[in-house]
């Protein structure tokens, strides 16, 4: 705990990927901590972990990157929290993030800018910009994020760590501030993949506070680091080595291929036809389920409030319009176009017909292999500023993450290569609750 905080102070300043310290805290945790004996001790016992700041933190301020949130101090953990704390984990922070969730670059958190380790002058990506390049700096071995549309993964791969987003269901989401409830999932970034399996491990399971949880058992992730990968059956989509995606990363997701053809596994080429039209209906779906989600903000139950207002009706409309952002309150306008009565038969059902469509294109494909690889990312790390003006590319980037969270599949991130100094990401894509698979081909590629 005190190497992690030496690390943060030195350098937090240029990284910028957190939001809160709790020193305190976690200087009383960790003294608790060396007092337990050791056969009460955790699997991740005293290990310091950072927490995205969209997850509840009992009595620790909690803003998901939103100035609506700046002062916002949660009265439980959420349900991971609890689990990290209970596996015998330090919390020693909360990280930064594009506000709600919303973005992939953390350009939009309302309080800093976070900075890719790797090269200070790009972006970590986002929305999980903060727990990505905490871990890249090496302030803290552990970070918890989330993600929607890829918010772990896209992260993870511009900042050269490990991110995992379990199959929807895996992890509860109690305690995280939705975004767009059906595809919403909280997941371990690491530096490498054995760690990545022991945080899932610990997080996994149940929870009577999360109807949408599943009830199966929770295998140990780490069972499944055997390095052996022969005869396994990799579906490679040709859409995912397409027009868009930078030569330097086909590659490198090509070189990795390779690599694991000479560990055993084969690969061949398939294909999801009705990816294109993946990015459209995870906007349309996204935005809709967070206009309805964001209403609870209404300045009356939570967060800002402008201390002027004179009546209701100003309180709603100043509270909203003061406290969230403009990305925000774009794609709060976004959803609730598209879950309008005239507008719900040609955007909303049309999305959700996209959405099984694009779950039957990944379940015939798993007929016949055992995982689906491809880039986590068609570019590596852009310069920081470089598409802030620009949401249509930036909407459009996330179309190799966004149909995972569409079909409630697990997919990991680890990185397979560089270039100009840049870390360059692979996504390994499995069948539903097959984390263990997606592990052994992480761990056994590393
Ligand atoms: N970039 C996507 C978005 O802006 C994904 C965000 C996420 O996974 N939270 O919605």
């Amino acid at each position: 705990t005190e190497a992690t905080f030496a690390r943060i102070a030195k350098v937090d300043g240029d990284v910028q990927a957190f939001l809160t310290t709790t020193e305190e805290e976690a200087f009383a945790k960790a003294e608790q901590l060396d007092n337990q004996p050791n056969a009460e001790r955790g699997p991740l016992f005293g290990l310091p972990i950072g927490i995205k700041d969209n997850i509840v933190t009992k009595g620790i301020v909690t803003t998901c990157g939103s100035k609506m949130l700046e002062n916002f101090v949660p009265v439980y953990d959420a349900t991971v929290v609890e689990k990290v704390n209970d596996a015998g984990m330090v919390t020693v922070g909360k990280l930064n993030m594009d506000e709600f969730a919303m973005g992939s670059t953390t350009e939009r958190s309302a309080f800093k800018q976070t900075h890719n380790p790797w090269n200070l002058a790009h972006v970590p990506g986002g929305s999980s910009g903060g727990p990505a390049a905490a871990v890249a700096a090496g302030e803290v071995l552990f970070s918890l994020g989330t993600d929607t549309g890829g918010s772990v993964r896209q992260p993870a791969a511009f900042c050269g760590v490990v991110g995992m987003k379990p199959t929807y269901g895996r992890v509860s989401r109690s305690g995280l501030v939705a975004y767009g409830s059906s595809l919403d999932q909280i997941g371990p970034i690491t530096r490498n993949v054995e760690d990545n399996a022991l945080l899932l491990s610990a997080i996994a399971g149940v929870d009577r506070r999360d109807s949408s949880s599943s009830s199966l058992a929770v295998p140990d992730f780490g069972a499944a680091l055997t390095g052996d990968v022969k005869n396994l059956k990799i579906a490679v989509p040709k859409e995912y080595l397409g027009e868009g995606v930078a030569k330097e990363v086909k590659d490198a997701v090509i070189e990795a291929l390779k690599v694991l053809e000479s560990l055993g596994a084969k690969w061949e080429e398939v294909s999801l036809p009705h990816l294109k039209y993946a990015s459209p209906a995870y906007y349309v779906i996204a935005t809709g389920e967070a206009s309805s989600n964001l209403a609870r903000f209404d300045g009356i139950r939570y967060g800002y409030r402008p201390v002027d207002a004179k009546n209701l009706e100003e309180i709603y409309l100043r509270s909203r319009s003061e406290g969230f952002g403009e990305e925000v309150k774009k794609r709060i306008l976004y959803g609730t176009y598209a879950l309008s009565a005239d507008h719900y038969d040609d955007l909303y059902v049309k999305a959700m017909k996209i959405r099984t469509l694009i779950a039957q294109d990944f379940a015939k494909v798993f007929e016949n292999y055992d995982v689906v690889i491809g880039p986590s990312s068609a570019t590596p790390a852009y310069k920081i500023g470089h598409l802030l003006n620009n949401p249509l590319t930036l909407y459009a980037n996330d179309v190799l993450t966004v149909p995972v969270n569409l079909a409630g599949l697990p997919a990991i991130s680890v990185p397979c290569g560089f270039t100009e100094g840049l870390p360059i990401g692979m996504q390994i894509i499995g069948k539903h609750f097959d984390e263990s698979m997606l592990y052994k081909i992480a761990h056994a590629f590393e």
